[in-house]
């Protein structure tokens, strides 16, 4: 157990009318209780709130008006003491409030420290606050949504799941090996682990194929707009920025004049890549050069390429199918208002099995169309991201990938007769792999850093 009680302002800084300060540990009610003139706190009950002054015990001159609420543990989010102080957002006002709290014995909690204790004291497993810190970064409901299935614990669940399955299985073989009056006993324990691995083999593989569609809701789809000069690009920018409510606008710290613009297409953000470079010369290949062009487009989600429907198909568009190959391609005719001379067929052709949208962009019309394909491609169909169980972490990920391995090296053990205590070995180590993801078997160093990359006051 924590023996000192941690402090941090735990709404987000400069945002909103109400600022609150948290504190949390075994000295929180103690400490408020000496600030707090109304009420006395520490008589309350738990979970309620209460109306009161800030007095700073050091000059005795009133410093807020607050409403505190009191929550002892172990009903609360880290299962300690928890007061929370709410009072008027500005940012002199709450920093004022924190000092006098800190000044009275309280200690400014690290980064995620909140979710740390919460997390060592049993009231969440390690997915669940890596989910936490998801839910902070979140850029679009449904991505929203993920992190609070995942806090929810239904990755842990499932993640539970599967280790019990290896686990009986284990157990199951042993009780076999214990008890050989029976003939075969080797054929037989290799027949139920090789059933009962495959199961949970495809489960893992199914998690892993959903965490893309994770991954994409975490940190947007990187989208690539392409396309010959003047077939409709910038217009296509345009629309899908004014469209949708634009998320972020820069991000700070990255190179040069790449400028990414994140927009919400019915819950998929989108990272429209390099439309500095896009916006500035209309062309990428001629702004970035050709390496890195492909590198940019090798490295897209999404690869929007724009054609002009009043112009016959060109070398140069032919190239761009070419070199956007094997990628996730949506192809875009733009300017249906003017007469077609474009085959239509040779670019169903060239697309392949990949969609391809008619839209007049000028006249705001097709692009409806587009945003469906967009969400399609990543929702298949109309899929409820809310039913899913997402892996959208990255750390999940390897290991969920580590398992996948240790498990295919007990099947070929399996398959190649091994013994079975060996086979054991490889099972047991998925188990342990999957013990990771929850926190079940993770190193102290791991869980310092983890907690490390948390918003201050979480
Ligand atoms: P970019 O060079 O690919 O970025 O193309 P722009 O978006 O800058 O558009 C080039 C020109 O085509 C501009 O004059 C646009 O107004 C025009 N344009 C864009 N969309 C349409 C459309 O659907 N129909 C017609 N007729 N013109 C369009
Ligand atoms: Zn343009």
């Amino acid at each position: 157990m924590e023996t000192d009680t941690i402090t941090a302002i735990s709404t987000p800084i400069g945002e909103g009318a109400i600022a609150i300060v948290r504190l949390s540990g075994p000295e929180a009610v103690s400490i408020a209780d000496k600030l707090f003139d109304g009420k006395q706190l520490a008589l309350a009950d738990s979970h309620t709130i209460h109306y009161g002054k800030i007095i700073d015990p050091d000059t005795n001159e009133v410093a807020e008006e607050v409403m505190a609420t009191i929550m002892r543990g172990p009903k609360t989010f880290t299962r300690e003491d928890v007061v929370e102080i709410n009072c008027h957002g500005g940012l002199v006002s709450v920093n004022r409030l924190l000092e006098i709290v800190l000044a009275q014995g309280a200690r400014l909690a690290e980064p995620g420290e909140f979710t740390k204790r919460a997390f060592l004291n049993g009231r969440i497993d390690l997915s669940q606050a890596e989910a936490v810190m998801d839910l902070i970064r979140a850029k679009t409901d449904r991505a929203m949504n993920v992190a609070l299935k995942q806090m929810d614990g239904r990755l842990s669940q499932l993640i539970q799941k599967l280790r019990q399955e290896l686990l009986e299985t284990v157990a199951h073989v042993e009780v076999n090996i214990d008890y050989p009056e029976y003939d075969d006993v080797e054929e037989m324990s290799h027949e139920m682990m090789m059933t009962k691995t495959r199961e949970v083999y495809r489960e893992i593989e199914r998690l892993l194929e959903l965490a893309k569609q994770g991954k994409i809701l975490r940190e947007g789809l990187a989208t690539a707009i392409i396309g010959r000069p003047n077939v409709g690009k910038s217009s296509l920018m345009n629309a899908l920025v004014h469209e949708n409510k634009a998320i972020v606008t820069e991000i700070p710290g990255t190179t040069r004049d790449v400028i990414e613009e994140y927009v919400n297409v019915r819950g998929v953000p989108l990272r429209l890549v390099d439309t500095a470079g896009i916006r500035e010369t209309e062309d990428i290949v001629e702004r970035i050069g050709v390496e890195r062009s492909r590198k940019v487009l090798q490295e897209s989600d999404l690869i929007l390429l724009v054609l002009n429907h009043g112009e016959e198909l060109s070398e140069e568009d032919i190239n761009l199918f070419k070199a956007v190959e094997g990628l996730e391609v949506i192809t875009i005719i733009n300017k249906t208002d003017l007469p077609g001379k474009i085959d239509m067929n040779k670019v169903k052709q060239l697309a392949q099995a990949n969609p391809v949208i008619t839209t007049a962009l000028i006249e705001e019309k097709g692009i409806d169309e587009l945003e469906k394909a967009i969400s399609d491609t990543f929702f298949e169909g109309d899929l409820d991201a809310g039913d899913m169980t997402y892996v959208s972490n990255v750390r999940h990920i390897q290991l969920l990938k580590q398992a996948l391995e240790a498990l295919s090296d007990a099947m070929n053990g399996m398959e190649t007769e091994m013994p079975i205590d060996l086979v054991q070995i490889d099972v047991t180590r998925t188990w342990e792999i999957l013990g990771e993801i929850i926190g079940d078997t993770v190193h102290e160093s791991l869980i310092d850093q983890l907690f490390s990359q948390f918003c201050l006051g979480k």
